[in-house]
């Protein structure tokens, strides 16, 4: 169902009625005990940013009953530092950003924002306060500008697509028609042949995101329709995409989730450049499946069965020569063997 959503955006009608029946859906599960969706506490307040101080607090967290999928972690970013989360699959990295983003709350311990704890401020707030790169972006088969003005009101429905993120419905539906409030104020801006004038603060985010000149070559330039999930972009620019978003969002926390697919290593670099800058001064937990875009990380908690097996900075975690020192050789080591088209090490 999740799938539909993208396409469907623009069928108002029937999105709606789809959404519907979603919900409806739910409720049936809801009798046979299934997870309730997140709700808003009836004095729930807005969140109110200082800063951007991010503090897990013993948190622990079970999808299912019987399981544990976190056990107490608890860690603390400083406003506008960088936390990177490493480890192996199934370790618990993306919970933990789910968590953050509140698409499920925890089972014990709390998590708070500057001073704040999530659970009790209102989720339109904490969403509107957070941006998210996500390792796939999902496009809406609508234009260049329609998808990058898109974060600038809520991610939320384009973070589930991505794979880590649960439907947020309660926003989803006033998405299309707000785009229009963001384009009405059009500033001097790039304006292409057709002599549509694109919204100066979307032109300045893509500029920032290295993807203003790409959009120019398109036959309609910023007008271009995308095609179903941006089957007419590349991996690479789709994430570009998402990152003008995201500075257009301009959000004080900032959840990036990299790429574990090969793009190749020139567009890899770019896109790693116009990251480093989006997340500058933001508070920003980094998901890492290259250990070298991390090395600068204020700190890196290894992940590990649910727990924080290691913590550190590059250079500590180093010295300690444990899990972090064995997965950083190990990279060393992958990316010395050269690999084939086929994707298989020739060495073996
Ligand atoms: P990866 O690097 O592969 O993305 P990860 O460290 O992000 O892994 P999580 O996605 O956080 O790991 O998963 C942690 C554990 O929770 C795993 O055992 C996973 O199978 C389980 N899990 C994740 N999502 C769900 C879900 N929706 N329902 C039940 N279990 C889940």
């Amino acid at each position: 169902i999740l799938q539909l959503y993208g396409p469907l955006d623009q069928f108002g009608a029937s999105y709606r009625s789809l959404q519907k029946n979603f919900i409806d859906l739910e409720r049936l599960l809801d009798v046979f005990k299934e997870p309730v969706e997140i709700q808003d506490k009836p004095d729930a307040k807005p969140l109110v940013i200082n800063g951007g101080e991010v503090v897990f607090e013993n948190v622990s967290f079970s999808y299912k009953a019987q399981n544990p999928n976190l056990k107490s972690v608890s860690f603390k970013i400083p406003p506008g530092k960088k936390l990177a989360l490493v480890g192996p699959s199934g370790g618990g990295k993306s919970t933990i950003l789910r968590l953050l983003f509140r698409f499920y709350d925890p089972t014990q311990g709390r998590i708070m924002i500057d001073g704040q704890d999530i659970k009790y401020v209102t989720q339109s707030s904490l969403r509107r306060l957070i941006g998210i790169v996500p390792q796939d972006t999902a496009l809406f088969n609508e234009t260049i500008e329609h998808n990058i003005a898109y974060g600038h009101i809520g991610q939320d429905d384009l973070s589930a697509e991505s794979g880590w993120g649960r439907k947020y419905k309660e926003e989803s539906t006033s998405s299309s028609s707000s785009i229009a409030d963001v384009t009405e104020s059009k500033d001097a801006g790039y304006s292409d042949d057709e002599g549509l004038e694109v919204d100066g603060n979307i032109q300045a985010a893509a500029e920032a995101a290295q993807i203003h000149e790409i959009i120019t070559r398109f036959p309609n330039g910023y007008a271009t329709l995308v095609g179903e999930r941006g089957l007419l972009m590349s991996g690479g620019e789709k994430q570009r995409i998402a990152i003008a978003r995201t500075i257009l969002k301009n959000p004080p926390i900032l959840l990036l989730d990299e790429a574990t697919s090969a793009l190749d290593t020139q567009t890899e670099r770019e896109i790693q450049n116009s990251i480093e800058a989006t997340s500058k001064g933001r508070t920003t937990l980094v998901i890492a499946h290259r250990l070298s875009t991390i090395v600068d990380a204020d700190e890196i908690l290894v992940i590990q069965r649910g727990e924080i097996a290691e913590q550190g900075s590059h250079e500590e975690l180093m010295q300690a020569g444990g899990i972090y020192a064995s997965m950083w050789m190990q990279q060393l080591r992958e990316d010395r063997t050269p690999v084939s088209s086929n994707g298989l090490s020739e060495k073996e």
